[in-house]
């Protein structure tokens, strides 16, 4: 039966093989045992029961806690030639008596209804009526009330199980890993942990970063400026930032929306369905935003606020890229942000035992926060994921992004204080020392009497903590697990203080566009745009970016190409192939022309670097002049150094990042300039050689050797 199942992913979804975790899953459930499948949000869950839907005589029924994803999803299948529909609230009584007695005829391969419809004793019995293969709890959390979302109606399943004429297989499906929520979802659904797959948590084309330490809102305004054309959400913790937020990009002229759980009905439904169908760019949001989004092409989703924990952290930022597109996931991070997420967890009617557990979970997040390691590993590992990488090169701790800071002297001065202030204290305290404080309780205890008082004066008390919390992400200091923490070291600083050891630190990059693309794109957006008004369908129902993308690139000729590209099956190339291959032919006949000019004017001997000139000159980027002509980039590099050579006017130097340059120097300074390889060598990995060249090219540096 698997080969049936691989058949139908190719035929109708398009896609050439399952995920690793989804293979496992869809065997497990095709060899007919009850399954819960735990993977992350984007890592497509969906699949793992729609297939087997396909594969099993009679009629899949599936639960599902949000009657706009429905209707999202119901679509999607049935624009890929699937049958299949959903029963809730938003129909009308003859509406719904009509579905019910089609999927009795066994019109349908998929019924997708809501928990509430469960609560009605006649809509149980009249469900007996249908032949019910399979059953298929999505969000499967939402039956715990461990879980973020407890729904009652979800209690109501098992009853639904016993009542069914034939015991259908039941599967279950969600993001949530914690045991507690696992343990509910095996018990209430009978299924057995042998038959529950944690998997598939790494979602390669994210990329993760933490940025702290900055200005929030000009960090998110140079953002939008450089990825206005693609679609983000920004969460923010309360209405009143969200409103604020909104505010301010608003009045700067950005394609922006806001949500959260204070505005009316209709404006949010409003604002979700523009952004649904790419009218509008950017939400900023509570995280009452994005339980029923599964748009595909969202760029990237910053957080303004840390969340309360890993759980919700990821399945906001695993919003970011479902159609497998580059995409980012950044948290900025500001230790006061810890306070609001705390508060709740305080002010809760929670259990001692239970408000135990969730301060753990928030201590998880702000580790993620501070940690120095691979974000996406500290991710895997907490999720359990078996053997992540020690390191993905797609994080900001992996990718080296910015210089490598030397801070052994405030790690010194730090570690030092808290082991004279008798590690009694917590990190507001330690910081007003070395700050030099007078506060009442830094005098009272006489800690103005210490070595360690004041000798980080020059720092914001600000910088201090982000200090001292980078420390404890990284097990040099620990933190006392309760509502007064109280720092400690760690076995880990006695060699620092000792001075055997060092301790690094990073600083960012500059920011850059996350989805580069062509004109062919833009132009095949454009007729997805039109489609997708006309049969008032969200756009990346009828074909993903990722589809788009490839289509520009390969430029598909005819239908069997179209068929190759990801996403396009037979139903879809049908409905739509030929619509969109005309655009490309028309593309590539305007574009010939484009390229006998570019021939005559190579025959008029233009040089080569000249014409790379020539549209850096237009105020292109490096990165897209290399894709307009079709170069690798260290061409178009050595294309700048030349025309400079030569004299035409260029700054170089705006090429290298300013927080590289003194960098740069000072090692030319100390290795000399004769090779460049032990300079590089010496350098963190993100200065290239480009950079290195450039810097040996200016005169300040010519003086100083
Ligand atoms: P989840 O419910 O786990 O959050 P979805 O089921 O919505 O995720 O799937 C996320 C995205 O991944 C969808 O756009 C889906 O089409 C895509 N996808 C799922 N399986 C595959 C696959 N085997 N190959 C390529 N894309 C896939
Ligand atoms: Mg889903
Ligand atoms: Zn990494």
């Amino acid at each position: 039966m698997f080969e049936q199942a691989q058949q139908a992913l190719q035929e109708y979804y398009g896609y050439q093989s399952f995920r690793v975790g989804q293979e496992k899953i869809i065997k497990n459930i095709l060899s007919g045992y009850n399954t819960l499948g735990i993977m992350p949000t984007g890592g497509g869950k969906s699949i793992c029961f729609q297939i087997p839907a396909l594969c099993f005589p009679g009629v899949t029924l599936v639960i599902s806690p949000l009657i706009s994803l429905m209707k999202d999803q119901i679509d999607s299948l049935n624009t890929i030639g699937i049958p299949a529909t959903f029963i809730n609230s938003s129909l009308e009584w003859i509406e719904i008596e009509e579905r019910i007695e089609m999927a009795r005829r066994g019109d349908y391969k998929l019924l997708y209804i809501a928990p509430e419809r469960l609560e009605s004793e006649d809509f149980l019995s009249r469900l007996n009526a249908i032949d019910i293969s399979m059953l298929a709890v999505d969000e499967a959390h939402c039956i715990s009330s461990w879980g973020h979302d407890f729904r009652p109606s979800y209690r109501l399943i098992p009853k639904l199980i016993n009542n069914l004429a034939s015991r259908p297989l039941v599967t279950a499906f969600t993001a949530t890993a914690t045991q507690e929520v696992r343990d509910d979802i095996n018990e209430l659904l009978g299924i057995s942990t042998e038959n529950t797959f944690v998997t598939g948590f790494d979602r390669p084309n994210l990329t993760f970063k933490v940025i702290k330490g900055e200005n929030k809102r000009d960090f998110i305004e140079e953002y939008l400026s450089v990825n206005q054309d693609d679609a983000g959400i920004i969460y923010a913790a309360t209405r009143k930032e969200v409103e604020a937020l909104y505010n301010f990009l608003n009045n700067r002229g950005y394609s922006v929306g806001k949500y959260h759980a204070g505005l009316d009905h209709e404006e949010r439904k409003k604002t979700q369905e523009s952004f649904i169908y790419d009218d509008l760019k950017v939400i900023v949001a509570t995280n009452a935003f994005g339980m029923g989004i599964d748009k595909s092409n969202v760029r990237y989703v910053i957080h303004h606020n840390m969340p309360k924990n890993i759980e919700a952290y990821y399945q906001e930022a695993g919003r970011a890229g479902r159609d497998g597109e580059d995409s980012e996931c950044i948290l900025l991070f500001s230790p006061a942000d810890i306070r609001l997420p705390k508060y709740f967890i305080d002010q809760s009617k929670l259990s001692e035992e239970r408000k135990e557990y969730e301060y753990d979970k928030l201590q998880k997040m702000i580790d993620y926060s501070y940690t120095g390691k691979c974000l996406r590993h500290f991710i895997l590992d907490y999720f359990g994921e078996e053997n992540p990488k020690e390191s993905c090169d797609n994080c900001t701790n992996c990718n080296g992004e910015g210089d490598l800071e030397d801070i052994t002297v405030e790690a010194q001065k730090i570690l030092s204080c808290i082991y004279r202030t008798e590690q009694r204290f917590g990190i507001g305290l330690v910081a007003a020392v070395l700050k030099g404080s007078k506060r009442q309780k830094v005098l009272e205890n006489g800690f103005d009497e210490l070595s360690t008082y004041g000798i980080m004066s020059h720092y914001k008390i600000k910088e201090i903590k982000n200090l001292i919390n980078f420390l404890i992400a990284e097990g040099y200091v620990l933190l006392s697990n309760s509502k007064y923490s109280v720092t400690q070291l760690s076995p880990k600083a006695m060699p620092v203080l000792k001075g055997e050891e060092k301790v690094y630190h990073k600083i960012r990059k500059r920011i850059e566009k996350v989805f580069v693309k062509n004109e062919l794109f833009d132009i095949l957006r454009d007729l997805r745009a039109e489609l997708a008004k006309a049969e008032d369908l969200p756009p990346y129902v009828i074909f993903q970016d990722s589809s788009l993308k490839e289509f520009a690139s390969k430029l598909p000729q005819n239908k069997d190409d179209m068929l190759k590209v990801k996403g396009v099956g037979f139903i879809k190339y049908q409905k739509y192939g030929k619509q969109f291959l005309e655009k490309i032919r028309e593309y590539q006949i305007q574009n010939r022309s484009e390229e006998s000019k570019v021939n005559q004017s190579n025959q008029e001997k233009v040089p080569s670097h000249l014409i790379s000139y020539n549209l850096y000159q237009e105020g292109k980027s490096l990165e897209e002049i290399a894709e307009i002509r079709g170069l690798v980039i260290s061409t178009i590099e050595s294309h700048m150094i030349k025309v400079s050579t030569e004299g035409y006017e260029i700054d170089l130097e705006s090429f290298v990042p300013d927080e590289y340059k003194e960098m740069i120097v000072e090692k030319i300074k100390e290795v000399g300039d004769e090779k460049l390889t032990p300079i590089k060598q010496e350098l963190p990995t993100e200065v290239s050689y480009f950079h290195i060249k450039i810097m040996l090219m200016q005169d300040r540096l010519k003086d100083a050797i």
